[in-house]
C-alpha cells in the first residue's frame, strides 16, 4: 500500500514538473523571439545598408545613346555618386558593381547574381540605375518602377519620383509597377528601378553625359532613399 502512494505521488510530481518546463519552454521562446526581431529591426534602422545596382556592364553595353554614349557607363557613374551621397548619411551602400565589369558571363546568369547580392545583405531597398531608351525622340524623363505585390516598393518610387520631378519639372512622369523585370520578380527586398532619363532622346542624352547633371540625379535619388528610409523610421517610432 505505502510503495503503491509512492509511486502515485513520484508520477504525479513528474508531470507536474513535466508542465513546468513546458510553460518555461514557451515563455523562452517568446521573449527569445521578440528580442531577436528588435535586434533585427533596431540593427536595419540604425545602420542601413543600401544596394545600388548600376545596370549592365562589360560586354553588355545597354542602351546605346544617340550622341554615342553608353548606358552602362552613365548607369555605373551616376550610382557611384549616390554611394557617396548616402555614406555622407551614415547609409552603408552595397554596389552589385563597382567596375565596367558585369557580374556573369550570360545575362540571365548576371541578372541572376544581382538578386542573389540584394537577397543575401538585406537592405532596407535596393535601387537598380538605367537608362531608358524609346523610338520617338521627343520622349523623355526619369521614371521609377516597382513590382506590383511590392507595397514597400512602391512607397519608395514615390518618393523617389517626387524627387527626379524636382529637378525634371516638365517631366510629367508617373510611377509604374513592372512585373515583368526580372529583378524586381525575384527579390524578396523591397526593390526599384530608377530610368533615369532618355539615350533616345538628344538632349537628355547630352545632359546625362555631363558630371554635373549625373550628380544632380544622384542628388534626387539619394534624397529619395533618404526620405524612404526616415519615413520607416518614423513609422518604428510611432510604433513602439
Ligand atoms: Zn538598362
Amino acid at each position: 500500500m505505502y510503495r503503491k502512494a509512492v509511486s502515485v505521488a513520484a508520477i504525479a510530481g513528474l508531470i507536474v514538473l513535466i508542465l513546468l518546463c513546458q510553460i518555461l519552454g514557451t515563455y523562452l521562446k517568446k521573449e527569445f523571439r521578440a528580442g531577436q526581431e528588435a535586434e533585427e529591426t533596431g540593427a536595419a534602422l540604425t545602420e542601413p545598408t543600401v544596394v545600388l545596382d548600376p545596370g549592365h556592364g562589360g560586354i553588355d553595353a545597354g542602351k546605346p545613346g544617340i550622341n554615342g554614349v553608353e548606358e552602362k557607363e552613365i548607369n555605373l557613374k551616376i550610382a557611384l555618386k549616390i554611394k557617396e551621397l548616402l555614406n555622407e548619411k551614415n547609409i552603408e551602400v552595397v554596389m552589385t558593381r563597382d567596375t565596367d565589369d558585369r557580374l556573369a558571363d550570360s545575362q540571365r546568369e548576371d541578372l541572376k547574381e544581382r538578386v542573389a547580392v540584394m537577397n543575401r545583405e538585406k537592405p532596407v531597398i535596393s535601387v537598380s540605375i538605367h537608362q531608358n531608351s524609346y523610338h520617338e525622340e521627343n520622349v523623355h524623363g526619369a521614371q521609377v518602377f516597382y513590382h506590383s505585390q511590392s507595397e514597400e516598393g512602391e512607397r519608395a518610387s514615390a518618393m523617389i519620383q517626387e524627387c527626379l520631378n524636382e529637378l525634371q519639372p516638365d517631366n510629367e512622369k508617373k510611377i509604374k509597377s513592372n512585373d515583368t523585370y526580372y529583378i524586381l520578380k525575384n527579390t524578396e527586398v523591397p526593390t526599384v528601378i530608377v530610368e533615369c532619363g532618355f539615350l533616345s532622346n538628344y538632349e537628355e542624352a547630352q545632359k546625362l553625359s555631363s558630371d554635373s547633371y549625373q550628380e544632380e540625379i544622384a542628388v534626387a535619388v539619394a534624397e529619395g532613399v533618404f526620405l524612404y528610409i526616415e519615413d520607416i523610421r518614423q513609422q518604428t517610432d510611432d510604433d513602439a
